[in-house]
This record gives C-alpha cells, sequence and structure tokens, in this order.
C-alpha cells in the first residue's frame, strides 16, 4: 500500500546527486569512498546519478552545494559533517536551504546519552547538537556511532535531501538498512541483472561479436567485463517489477547464447568457474581428484574456497618431483624417461591414477612448465597439458599460455582444468 502510494503522488525519485561534504576530501588526506558506494547503490536502485561534488567545510560553500544540487535533481545524498563539533555543519545547512528549524529530537537525545552510558564515557554538552533536527524530518539510527541521519522534504515532496555520517562504516549500514528500503519505496522502476559468464574467449574477440548489441541495447542494457582470465558480460534490464526486469534479460541472454559467443559461456549467474563446477558436480552425483604439478595445489584451494566441496572434492596429489608422480600416481619411469614429465602421456597417467588411487568418478591432471626457468625450443614457458579420465573418457588438452609470467599461466592452467572438467560434465549431459 506504502509503495503504491508513493508511486501516485508525483514524488518519484528519478535524479540524484551525491555531495560529500568535509575538507579532508578536498586536501586529499581522504579517498572518497562514500561517492563510489552511494552510486552504485543509486545506480542498482534504478536512480540517475547526474553529478558528484565535494564541499569542504564552510557554511557559504555548502549552502550553494545544497541549493545547486536541488535545482537540478529530486534528490541529494551528502556524506559527512553530522558530528558534534562546530565544523560539522550538514544539517544547519540543510534545514537552512529548506526553510526549517532545527527542534530538538527527544528519542535521538535519549539514544546519544545511552551511547556514551554505555561506553562509561562523559557525554559532552556539543552532542546535544546532534540531537538537534529540521522540524518535520525523518531520523535514520545510527547504531554505529552517535550522529543520526536525516531524511528532509520540502513541503510538496518534489525535493529530498538525504544527510549520511562521513565514516563508511556508519553510512553504509544506514544506507543499507534504511535508505534503500525508503528509496526503494519512491522509485517507480527497479533494476535487475543476469550475469553471463565466459570462459575461453578475450575480451577483444567478445566486443567484436557483441558490438552491435551493446551498442543498440538500451533496455536491457549489454556491457562486457573482463576478469582474471575470463569475461563477464552484464545484461541489465529496467522495468516495474522484478519479473518483468528479469524477463527483459533472459530474452536477451538467449540471444547471446545463440550468437558466435555462445559456446563460450559456462553459466549465467553462477559467480566463478569453480562454483559453477561444484554445483555441477553435486547435480550429477559425482566426485572429482587432482593431479597437480606446477599449480602445485591451485586447482584444490580454487575448488575447497566453494562451500559444499566437501561432497564433490576427494582430494589431491601434488606431484611436483617426477618421484611422487611414480611413487604415489603410478606414472611408469619409463614414460617419464620417453616422453618427459610435461607431455600428453604423462599427463593422462596421472589423471588415470590419481581418479583410481583416490578413488573418484573423475581425475583431473596439470603439468607444465611455468617459468620462468625450465623452458626449451621443444617444451617453451607456458606449455602445459590437462589430463582427464574418467571410465569412459580419456582426454588430454595442450595449451601454449607463453609470454606470461609464472602467477597468470598457474592460473590461467587452473581455470583451463576447471572448465575442461565442466565441459566434459555438459556433454556427458546431452549424450
Ligand atoms: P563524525 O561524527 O565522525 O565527525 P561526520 O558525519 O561529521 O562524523 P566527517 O567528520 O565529515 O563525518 O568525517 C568523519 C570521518 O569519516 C573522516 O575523517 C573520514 O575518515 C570518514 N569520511 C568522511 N567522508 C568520507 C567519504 N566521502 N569517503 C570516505 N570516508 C569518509
Ligand atoms: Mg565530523
Amino acid at each position: 500500500m506504502d509503495h503504491l502510494r508513493e508511486n501516485n503522488g508525483q514524488n518519484i525519485i528519478q535524479t540524484a546527486e551525491i555531495l560529500c561534504i568535509g575538507t579532508e576530501l578536498l586536501l586529499g588526506d581522504i579517498v572518497n569512498t562514500n561517492a563510489a558506494f552511494l552510486s552504485k547503490e543509486l545506480a542498482g536502485l534504478g536512480i540517475n546519478v547526474y553529478r558528484q561534488s565535494v564541499v569542504g567545510d564552510n557554511p557559504a560553500r555548502l549552502t550553494a552545494a545544497l541549493k545547486e544540487a536541488l535545482e537540478r535533481a529530486d534528490l541529494v545524498i551528502t556524506s559527512g559533517g553530522l558530528g558534534p563539533t562546530g565544523d560539522d555543519l550538514t544539517k544547519e545547512m540543510a534545514a537552512g536551504v529548506m526553510g526549517k528549524k532545527l527542534v530538538l529530537h527527544a528519542e535521538s537525545y535519549e539514544r546519544i546519552k545511552s551511547y556514551f552510558a554505555r561506553r562509561q564515557v562523559p557525554m559532552a554538552e556539543s552532542n546535544i547538537k546532534q540531537a538537534m533536527m529540521p522540524e518535520g524530518a525523518t531520523v535514520l539510527k545510527n547504531d554505529f556511532g552517535t550522529a543520526p541521519g536525516v531524511i528532509l522534504c520540502n513541503e510538496d515532496r518534489t525535493k529530498t535531501i538525504i544527510m549520511l555520517p562521513g565514516p563508511p562504516r556508519e553510512l553504509i549500514p544506514m544506507f543499507e538498512n534504511e535508505v534503500a528500503p525508503y528509496l526503494s519505496r519512491r522509485t517507480a522502476s527497479v533494476l535487475r541483472s543476469r550475469n553471463i559468464h565466459l570462459f575461453g574467449i578475450g575480451e577483444s574477440m567478445l566486443e567484436i561479436h557483441l558490438h552491435d548489441l551493446m551498442e543498440k541495447s538500451i533496455n536491457p542494457t549489454v556491457a562486457p567485463y573482463a576478469k582474471e582470465g575470463e569475461v563477464l558480460v552484464r545484461v541489465t534490464a529496467k522495468g516495474s517489477s522484478e519479473r518483468e526486469c528479469f524477463a527483459l534479460c533472459d530474452q536477451m541472454v538467449e540471444v547471446i547464447r545463440r550468437s558466435p559467443v555462445g559456446e563460450y559461456i559456462y553459466g549465467v549467474d553462477v559467480g566463478s568457474l569453480e562454483a559453477a563446477l561444484v554445483t555441477s558436480l553435486i547435480e550429477r552425483n559425482k566426485t572429482v581428484a587432482f593431479a597437480e604439478s606446477c599449480t602445485g595445489g591451485l586447482l584444490s584451494k580454487r575448488i575447497v574456497d566453494v562451500s559444499g566441496a566437501s561432497s564433490v572434492f576427494v582430494g589431491s596429489i601434488i606431484c611436483y618431483a617426477n618421484s611422487v608422480k611414480v611413487n604415489q600416481l603410478g606414472v611408469p619411469p619409463s614414460v617419464l624417461e620417453q616422453y618427459g614429465a610435461v607431455s600428453e602421456e604423462t599427463a593422462l597417467l596421472m589423471a588415470a591414477g590419481v581418479r583410481q588411487r583416490l578413488g573418484a568418478d573423475f581425475g583431473i591432471s596439470i603439468t607444465g612448465i611455468a617459468g620462468p626457468a625450465g623452458g626449451t625450443p621443444e617444451k617453451p614457458v607456458g606449455l602445459v597439458y590437462i589430463g582427464l579420465s574418467s571410465e569412459e573418457e580419456e582426454r588430454c588438452l595442450r595449451l601454449m599460455l607463453g609470454g606470461r609470467e609464472r602467477a597468470y599461466i598457474r592460473l590461467s592452467a587452473s581455470s583451463y582444468a576447471l572448465n575442461m572438467l565442466l565441459s566434459e560434465l555438459k556433454k556427458q549431459n546431452r549424450t
């Protein structure tokens, strides 16, 4: 009901500006993380942020900045200057701009008093200032500090100022707990996204294929994001309900699935390769074990990062030395001698060995040259073999990840291994 009433009025909030207050910001002593946080949150609520600005603790400039921002936008969110000291002026100036007087807010006064009592420190007289509120304002309680936040509207509710305390550990929970629910009642639309995860395609190739879609699509919008070793395409729709948004997003996801980049998609809203793999193994009731040489446990670390890994991940053998490949995985010394530790033959035997010895449905192995030393003309730095073994299947993937540093080669090898098993599981599903 509340929602309908708010939206039927002409007091819907469509545009906002962010005004951060503090001389330390102007001097560069602190970084304006509050503006970044607020912009992101407002975008998520479907409110257009058209400007961010910063002013020092100066009454005339603060008043001018508030007036100008209110002329342009429906909403101004401020951060800082709500404390007890003389240079904390936000409430006073905002009340002035809206033509309101400051009056004592009894509830805030009691809350501040008990805040000090709990900490057994005497309350300074100046703290009473924090309980003075513009008349008619909505007070937002501060669970992590003394300065309450304030929502102040003009008479016909066409202009709103929301004042938040400067410290991020106070501002963030206040926004999440009180401001976001308030604003969602005062916006006409919602924004929702789908994240499409792709592996094995670079950002530039993705741009080539999706360029037109990204340029032309307005609702939903389509935007790429490069993540470490993989890319994400975010599809974001604006609508009057969550259902409407997801329907718009899902149509676009289908279009992208059918495009040339579709074959690189490993999931939608799945979080990460390792999370997608754990889910996929759980769905099929399968287990996996790893034999890791050049990744030295990185692959295992990544799968164990996912909660729920215990039901699908059996364990690993880190077989960095050839003696471990022989003694723990059963790779014959003759194979190592003839083909080398970095070879298809060794990778396949490592995968089969770990699967059998640890009793898993799948065995995955990684053996490669991570560099920077150890490369030869026939086996350069970046050459990696990934083996896969199951009862039905034995496969090996040969990768050339050269031209990069050790950390990249190891991370990338572990991503290819995760993706290889994920593709295998999908393939089994189809047959
Ligand atoms: P206090 O009661 O702590 O005085 P306040 O609302 O008056 O709170 P300020 O005095 O303006 O806030 O800022 C307090 C502290 O909060 C700053 O010293 C800084 O560490 C942090 N802070 C303020 N503004 C920002 C901002 N825009 N981004 C990140 N941190 C900020
Ligand atoms: Mg202060």
